[in-house]
């Protein structure tokens, strides 16, 4: 097997046939659809879609568009990656593939020695409010493919329950403005939710004190995707931002937090601004967002999860995508004494190792 990072990443047999997992145009006789963040135009895939039925329900509301998947082929086991609701790990075992009739996997010349292979997807090992961690000691693989956004060491969190309680904190202490928090529309934007409601005691007593959870339409229609594919709820109600405000909790996707009609929201009802976000730790994150306040909040690894991820896998090799990947596959082999290398657009990689 090959595997390439093309229009997503290719685990590829010497005979044509293709995995694929993650990309926009996706044409692998498998199609692995990690979570439902990208955008994914499946319509006319001639292979089969693998993917959680959150993702699916979820990647319908956003798009507007529906696909045909399955939750299980047979050599392909899905397990949780603790990134967003559906996020979902893949890893394929050579020997148990069945990639439909007269498709019998074959020796590959100089990879014999690998049999499993893991991709993770985005994915985090922290429990994080309604969500489980991707538990890492629960995979057995030859070869990780792993996403390596915050792969440096200055991408360092503070733990979980102190970042969660230090939100928490921040928003009870600030109980006579509306609060403006920025997050993708899926994923942050659900935890903020979560933690607006931990905040105002919505949770367990549901008295007069609890503050309004607003929400633009974007993350309303994620909310009732999630709802309706899981047991959670969430707060939010749609959000006008004409209307005057008290002290509600305004929750906003971040690609919005400069725009204008925000801007002259924000001034007018003399709100404060959180963003949320691992490059929370770069000085320019909170200037670019002209943020009061700004958090380590992620749904990736931090430096140190991403390298106990790898030590309790122990993979034989590693490749890594995305972010600081050459920096982190660096790292791991001059550091943790692993074999590893980035896996960079469009070039072969596995070759090296044979
Ligand atoms: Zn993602």
């Amino acid at each position: 097997m090959t595997v390439r990072h093309r229009d997503g990443i290719h685990f590829e047999f010497g005979d044509g046939r293709r995995i694929v997992a993650d990309a926009r145009s996706a044409a692998g006789d498998v199609n692995v659809v990690s979570h439902a963040h990208a955008d994914h135009t499946f319509r006319s895939t001639p292979g089969t879609v693998v993917c959680a039925a959150e993702t699916a329900a979820i990647a319908e509301a956003r798009t507007g568009v529906g696909f045909e998947f399955v939750e299980r082929v047979p050599g392909i086991d899905l397990v949780p990656a603790g990134h967003v609701v559906g996020s979902r790990a893949a890893i394929v075992d050579r020997d148990r593939l069945s990639l439909g009739e007269s498709l019998e996997p074959q020796p590959e010349r100089g990879d014999a020695d690998h049999r499993r292979y893991c991709y993770t997807g985005d994915f985090s090992i922290r429990d994080r409010c309604y969500l489980e961690g991707f538990d890492p000691t629960a995979v057995e693989t030859d070869v990780l493919v792993m996403e390596t956004t915050y792969g440096r060491p200055a991408y360092r969190f503070p733990p979980q329950e102190e970042l969660e309680a230090a939100i928490v904190d921040w928003i009870r202490d600030n109980d006579e403005r509306p609060l403006f928090l920025f997050g993708y529309s899926l994923g942050r934007a659900q935890k903020l939710q979560w933690l607006a409601r931990a905040a105002t005691g919505g949770v367990d007593d549901g008295s007069d004190a609890e503050r309004d959870v607003l929400v633009a339409d974007s993350i309303h229609e994620v909310n009732r995707a999630i709802e309706a594919a899981t047991d959670l709820s969430f707060p939010g109600r749609p959000y006008d931002s004409l209307r005057g405000l008290e002290d509600e909790i305004v929750v906003l996707p971040s690609n919005q937090a400069r725009a204008d009609w925000v801007e002259r929201a924000v001034d007018r009802e003399d709100g404060l601004k959180a963003g949320f976000s691992g490059w929370a730790v770069d000085d320019g994150f909170r200037y670019r967002g002209n943020y009061d306040v700004t958090f380590p909040l992620t749904d990736h690894c931090d430096f140190d999860d991403l390298v106990a991820t790898v030590e309790a896998i122990d993979p034989a090799v590693v490749y890594t995508h995305h972010g600081f990947d050459a920096a982190f596959a660096t790292t791991l082999e001059t550091e943790y004494g692993y074999r590893a290398r980035p896996l960079k657009r469009d070039q072969r990689t596995l070759a090296e190792f044979s």
